[in-house]
């Protein structure tokens, strides 16, 4: 059990949100209003049938409720609404910066025009008191000329996002299949990351690393099973958006205490924490501080590190990245 004074602190430290998928935050209470607001008709009957279909095996069976979710998003302050709720809530949990990934497939192949998704979710970053930027993903289980297209037509909206990433289904589409769009994205200047190594083997890692050249992986839990990877990380400080809450809902760890978050810090690699997809996987930012905290024999000094990282990891200013983490210190200091 957590003492009480460790679940304050988890509680209330200066906290950055690296790896969010906003979709991934729709309530089950917000999907239902929207859906009555657009004349959407859902397959389940009410909040609560909607609530007990997240019972996931894996990956995929995730998804497929996860897309059906996001059809209720149709106009602008559909997106607004979503992120404002999410933001809201991670400033209840002293959240203070968050990088928002968004998929702007899942809406443009239904027809919902990319302004209409961006002008949405950005309008609600800048009327929230916590620091947000935006990255876009590709849906890897499309093609990559569908990645590229999806990137032309962000571009006008090219001040609204400062990075794009690579979600959705891993294995079977690996990092190497979307080389051509990372190396455009690259020479635009945006931001790198993708997710690999949660379910996919540490090969996809490797190809993210060099092929994608992404300064960030998602996940990347399964590092672990290569020493000379794990090394590497570590040598390049290269961070990982560890999210352990979605990893035991979606069965890449059976229980939390079999998580390898402590294996990860104490290799030294840059290890955060994050929700992922919140609404689906049980928990906001300090649930996923708490259940993971409760589970490994992880005390003070981990969750000052865990904080340090995700700052340190952030796409911020060098001097704006050394504030929140003179927050952090200045917090610890107090305990
Ligand atoms: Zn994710």
């Amino acid at each position: 059990m957590l003492n009480d004074q460790l679940r304050r602190v988890l509680q209330q430290m200066p906290k950055a949100e690296l790896h969010i998928h906003i979709e991934g935050s729709l309530e089950p209470e917000l999907i239902f209003a929207l859906a009555e607001r657009n004349g959407v008709k859902l397959a389940y009957a009410s909040v609560e049938a909607l609530r007990a279909a997240y019972a996931f095996t894996d990956l995929q069976s995730f998804l497929d409720i996860y897309y059906a979710g996001a059809s209720v998003l149709l106009k602008e302050q559909d997106f607004y609404d979503m992120t404002a709720a999410y933001l809201k809530r991670a400033e209840e949990d002293n959240v203070r910066h968050t990088e928002i990934f968004f998929d702007p497939q899942t809406h443009t192949h239904r027809g919902v025009p990319m302004d209409v998704i961006i002008n949405g979710i950005y309008r609600a970053c800048q009327d929230s008191p916590v620091s947000a930027t935006l990255i876009l993903c590709f849906l890897r289980h499309l093609s990559e000329e569908d990645a590229i297209a999806t990137l032309e037509a962000a571009l006008p909206y090219r001040d609204k996002f400062i990075g794009v990433g690579l979600d959705s289904s891993e294995v079977g589409n690996p990092p190497e299949k979307f080389a051509r769009v990372f190396a455009r994205s690259r020479e635009l200047g945006l931001h790198l990351v993708a997710h690999a190594g949660e379910e996919g083997p540490p090969a996809y890692i490797y190809t993210a690393l060099d092929t994608l050249k992404v300064e960030r992986i998602d996940h990347g839990v399964r590092c672990l099973e290569d020493q000379a990877l794990t090394e590497r990380l570590v040598r390049e400080q290269m961070a990982l958006t560890v999210c352990p809450l979605s990893n035991i809902k979606l069965c890449v760890f059976d229980k939390m205490d079999q998580h390898n978050l402590l294996e990860l810090l104490d290799a030294g690699i840059v290890a955060t924490v994050n929700s992922d997809d919140p609404a689906y996987f049980g928990g906001y930012m300090n649930d996923n501080f708490i259940a993971t905290f409760e589970a490994l024999p992880l005390g003070l000094s981990h969750a000052q590190r865990l904080a340090r990282n995700g700052f340190s990891a952030a796409f911020l200013p060098a001097e704006q990245k050394q504030k929140f983490i003179d927050e952090v210190d200045a917090f610890f200091a107090k305990v």
